[in-house]
């Protein structure tokens, strides 16, 4: 028996609403969202974000990896084809307090991942969110410079505290290619 029959119960009782029908592809709202696969991080809870309304994207982390670069380049590609004058979408990138993804931080945890999985350490340990406002700041940046996302999409970046329950904008929206640079101090001559 699956894990998964009282979910199928609400299932019928969702399609009875009739609430899937007519839906269209294109997102109500002007957002493509990125943020972590934790139960308590639901978009549709805590952003209100109703069916029809934006894509979402949901990994270990709220991490953008190559995987979700690609996915922004194909929704934004697309969105681009259908209404070639159309505005295209906000990324918005949210890391979260309290993620579990902070486990990997945790040599012994981490080494003993690494043995089972294959997978690399050092990567493992770039994936941990310890400090949502410093993950999700080098994350939007990640994404902005990446060739593959149409230049006219924006990405902004924000944390959710699981306390409170309310998310705070930590990077504003910025384009690609208009990114501001990190400022380097000016050589001091003497
Ligand atoms: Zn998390």
């Amino acid at each position: 028996m699956s894990n998964l029959r009282a979910l199928l119960e609400r299932n019928r009782t969702f399609a009875a609403t009739g609430a899937h029908a007519g839906l269209a592809v294109m997102p109500r709202q002007p957002v493509f969202i990125v943020t972590c696969l934790d139960p308590r991080t639901d978009p549709a809870a805590f952003l209100g974000v109703e069916l029809g309304d934006a894509p979402v994207v949901r990994n270990a982390g709220g991490r953008v990896t190559e995987q979700v670069i690609d996915d922004v380049a194909f929704i934004s590609y697309l969105i681009k084809t259908m209404i070639p004058d159309g505005p295209l979408f906000e990324v918005a990138v949210i890391h979260h307090t309290g993620c579990a993804t902070g486990f990997l931080a945790d040599a012994g945890f981490r080494y003993d991942f690494a043995a089972r999985t294959g997978l690399d350490e050092t990567a493992l340990a770039a994936e941990a969110v310890i400090d949502p406002e410093a993950t999700v700041r080098a994350d939007v940046q990640r994404l902005l410079s990446s060739p593959k996302v149409q230049p006219e999409i924006s990405v902004s970046g924000h944390v959710y505290d699981l306390e409170t329950g309310l998310v705070t904008m930590i990077v504003d929206p910025a384009q690609p290619g208009r990114v501001p640079t990190l400022s380097t101090d000016p050589p001091v001559s003497a």
